[in-house]
């Protein structure tokens, strides 16, 4: 089979919240998406999306994702996009590094594979465990009471994993944290993202005031060193993030013990080839993972749906439904939440159909 065409879209995703906002005062309000969409001469199709937190979360950004798919496309035509690591390997060789860039052909491709053996993509990723995956809810970061407010209203829509976004002001932050655990149940799960906002006696200060508060500490500072040495002054659990982006970081966190638990984002890998791989590492290593992406749409989410469904059920830390924070649908059969929960499609492939009156005119297309 051959790779004959390739479109790419872009979409924007205005947010039901009006706006998302995180540590340093960083924040979005509309998503910038783009969703690739690859075509054979075999008369299979395949959707995937990528959808970078802005520019200002990782080395990625949205004109920075179709620029990249401008370079690489053409270089694809006349692949088999039903060999994905050795796909992997030529998207490697003709552009190196760009992760984000190579993401949402590398979901494509797998969309392809699962319908042309006639299985969901979670089939292929490794199995289905149970009937469906736990979701967290990230909560914007807003002064602690209406914090409070928004995690109580998402519990009652049946969420029981929150994720504060904090790196503020510590003070303001440990204020936070008081202030959402106290509205909890014991078996609820919360999360302090300071995505990387904190200086380290920051953190120290944080860490030290909710010591004896259930929840859990993620990615407290930029550097791995720099969260490191927080880990090892904490006995809360930690969980590491942005400085998590590939196999041999992997592999040094787990020799220094340096997490408890990491999050494995799609396109921080570069899609869902390497996704698999640095989650299979994870099982074999015995760490828990929050499997996601940085965000996205129907398509993410149901690419997302697919690796979590995939993953042995207890090491399922959490995993994200990005498709009911933002306004717009960009395709039909991506996975509903429900009761703070979501499952794979049953369909072949991702088991999604793109909407193409939503998505308008590609801004690139290329042909063999
Ligand atoms: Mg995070």
């Amino acid at each position: 089979m051959k790779i004959t065409g390739l479109k790419v879209y872009q979409v924007d995703l205005p947010l039901h919240e009006g706006n998302y906002s995180w540590s340093e005062g960083k924040s979005v309000e509309v998503f910038d998406s783009t969703v690739v969409v690859v075509e054979t001469d075999a008369g299979f199709t395949g959707c995937g999306e990528v959808c970078p937190l802005g520019p200002v979360y990782l080395p990625a950004y949205a004109a920075g994702a179709r620029t990249g798919l401008q370079e690489l496309g053409p270089q694809l035509l006349g692949e088999d996009p039903t060999q994905l690591l050795k796909l992997n390997r030529t998207m490697d060789r003709v552009l190196k590094g760009h992760p984000y860039v190579k993401s949402a052909v590398d979901m494509a491709c797998w969309d392809i594979l699962g319908k042309v053996a006639g299985l969901p993509v979670c089939s292929l990723l490794g199995g289905r465990y149970g009937e469906d995956v736990v979701l967290y809810r990230a909560i914007s970061q807003r002064p602690a009471a209406e914090m409070a407010e928004n995690v109580a209203a998402y519990r009652a829509e049946g969420y029981r994993r929150f994720q504060l976004k904090v790196g503020g002001r510590p003070d303001d932050d440990i204020e936070r944290i008081h202030a959402v655990r106290e509205i909890l149940e014991p078996e609820d799960k919360l999360v302090a993202d300071a995505n990387t906002g904190w200086l380290m006696h920051e953190a120290m200060r944080v860490v030290n005031a909710v010591r004896h508060v259930d929840v859990y500490i993620e990615q407290p500072c930029p550097s791995y060193e720099q969260c490191l040495s927080i880990r090892r002054n904490t006995t809360l659990p930690f969980v590491l993030d942005e400085v998590i982006d590939s196999v041999d970081a992997i592999l040094k966190g787990a020799a220094d013990g340096a997490m408890d638990v990491v999050n494995i984002k799609i396109s921080k890998f570069g899609g869902l080839t390497k996704a698999k791989q640095a989650r299979d590492l994870c099982v074999s290593l015995g760490i828990a993972m929050t499997i996601e992406d940085s965000w996205g749409g129907d398509i993410i989410t149901a690419a997302i749906s697919h690796l979590a469904h995939s993953t042995p059920t207890e090491y399922l830390f959490t995993s994200t439904d990005f498709n009911s924070y933002v306004t717009k649908s960009i395709a039909d059969g991506a996975p509903q939440r429900v009761n703070g929960r979501m499952a794979a499609s049953t369909e072949p492939g991702l088991g999604v159909i793109p909407k193409f009156d939503v998505l308008g005119d590609p801004v690139w297309e290329f042909r063999l």
